[in-house]
């Protein structure tokens, strides 16, 4: 596999005067020392040919839940959590007004806690898509602790894992699982298998991160439940509401936002970048995420601070985080650049017409059409209506009675070569009728291709999807015609 080419020509080393050091571009990432990274292999331990494949072999799963042991591998406080907030929720409904009030904070609350996530577990610290000053990053972290899914460096540890073994079985909350297993069932019951190593050093080391992580269990207490309360409570009297409806019912909602990236987002929608994996961009998943449902475009391309490109797509975390850069709160706002993204939907979109391709029938090549020679064409037209064209020869019985311009400019060049009446001559043909007639083929003139092999060859097939490894076979093997020349 190539890897790195390192110019060493002479023109190159000439060119540097006092001999400088070479800057490789880009610059060489420094080695970090990490113990959450894979060992480093030496020759006695060589490179699994594919290291998923390899730890699957070389360790252990827990054996598969039964109903017998099902009370003993379940995470009871995350079901504990998942279970309470909604009864709760359904219980102020019945029992407590929902004031206008408490409904406008609620929903901003729902939108302070999800970006929280979006913006802050996910785009900043799972991914770094950009960098967050002090309060920014307070703030996130605090949001976050609010949306009650765990510590910044636990959520963070569980998605790059989730991101470098997309849909294994070292993805914690890998779609082929289901969609109950990626939405909610990978958080209740106790996981066969360790995720996947993933590197947090970087995390480790923030020390807001480290704060946030120390102190989770009242943050989230504080955050979830205590927070939205003291606001509806000393804001406008409601603290019942502040409660059940910015407490509890947000708290679902914004539960189950977040769960539905794992699961909705892998489930339904286009892959206009990439179909190697489930990952999937849809609106409506965009819509229930506060962003995150342009997912196919998020696992392409996990550093940009996007996950929707165009500007009419719906995408508030994008918003937010550009808000952010535009009073001095962000910087450097990662973007993958637009060459590649092009190239994944370039590859896409040629998929799509290679489909298109496959369906559709081709006229017979020059390899597999008889060559006969002139004076053996001119013998056979006498019992056929056959006509040269472009070095091929064509039977247009079926056609004959059909051809707009009459039977008549036809029938006189039966057994003639019709290139130069056909190109222009008496009629300039249109490119449909090119394709059309090439699909009367049914011989080709000893001779006849050379002199007009740019004619010979249909505008259909001017322009074709043809696989890589088709390029290297012949036109046999590969059951794609080359072009006739
Ligand atoms: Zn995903
Ligand atoms: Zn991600």
């Amino acid at each position: 596999m190539a890897a790195l080419h390192v110019r060493t020509d002479a023109a190159v080393t000439k060119a540097r005067p006092n001999d400088e050091p070479v800057a490789l571009t880009p610059p060489m990432t420094p080695p970090t020392l990490d113990a959450a990274l894979p060992p480093v292999t030496t020759s006695a331990q060589p490179i699994p040919e594919n290291y998923v494949e390899h730890i699957l072999k070389t360790t252990k799963a827990l054996p598969p839940i039964t109903l017998s042991t099902l009370y003993r591998e379940i995470n009871w406080l995350s079901l504990g959590i998942l279970t309470v907030s909604p009864a709760l929720a359904i219980y102020g409904l019945r029992t407590t007004h929902l004031s206008r009030q408490t409904t406008i904070w609620s929903i901003v609350y729902y939108f302070i806690t999800g970006l929280g996530i979006t913006a802050g577990y996910h785009r900043l610290w799972s991914h770094r898509c950009y960098n967050a000053s002090k309060p920014l990053e307070w703030f996130l972290a605090l949001a976050g602790a609010g949306a009650v899914q765990g510590s910044i460096r636990w959520w963070s540890r569980g998605h790059r894992a989730h991101h470098r073994y997309t849909d294994t079985e070292l993805d914690p909350y890998s779609a082929h699982k289901g969609l109950l297993w990626s939405h909610i069932g990978w958080l209740v019951l106790l996981p066969r298998r360790k995720p996947g190593v993933a590197d947090v050093s970087d995390l480790s080391r923030n020390p807001i991160v480290m704060w946030q992580n120390r102190n989770y269990r009242s943050l989230f207490l504080l955050m979830g439940f205590i927070f939205p309360t003291l606001v509806a409570g000393l804001g406008w009297g409601d603290w019942w509401g502040g409660f059940f409806f910015a407490g509890a019912a947000r708290l679902c909602f914004v539960h189950h936002s977040t769960f539905c990236i794992n699961s909705l987002a892998h489930w339904i929608g286009e892959t206009p970048f990439d179909d190697k994996h489930t990952p999937r961009d849809h609106f409506l998943t965009a819509l229930v995420t506060i962003g995150e449902g342009y997912h196919n475009f998020h696992h392409e391309f996990p550093s940009d601070y996007r996950n929707a490109i165009k500007w009419f797509q719906y995408d508030p975390t994008k918003w937010f985080i550009k808000a952010c850069q535009l009073v001095g709160l962000a910087s450097q706002l990662k973007k993958f650049p637009d060459n590649e993204i092009k190239k994944g939907q370039l590859t896409m979109e040629l998929k799509k017409m290679r489909e298109i391709q496959d369906k559709i029938v081709w006229p017979s090549s020059s390899n597999d059409l008889p060559v006969v020679s002139w004076e053996s064409f001119q013998e056979q037209a006498r019992h056929r209506p056959l006509i040269v064209v472009a070095g091929f020869i064509h039977d247009v019985s079926s056609f004959v009675d059909e051809h707009p311009g009459g039977r008549h400019l036809l029938s006189k060049n039966f057994g003639k070569d019709a290139t130069v009446p056909f190109f222009g001559g008496v009629y300039d043909h249109s490119n449909a009728a090119h394709n059309l007639l090439a699909m009367m083929r049914v011989g080709v003139l000893r001779g006849g291709l050379e002199i007009e092999s740019e004619k010979a060859i249909p505008p259909s097939q001017r322009l074709k999807v043809v696989r890589a490894e088709e390029m290297f076979m012949t036109p046999e093997s590969s059951g794609v015609d080359e072009p006739d020349a």
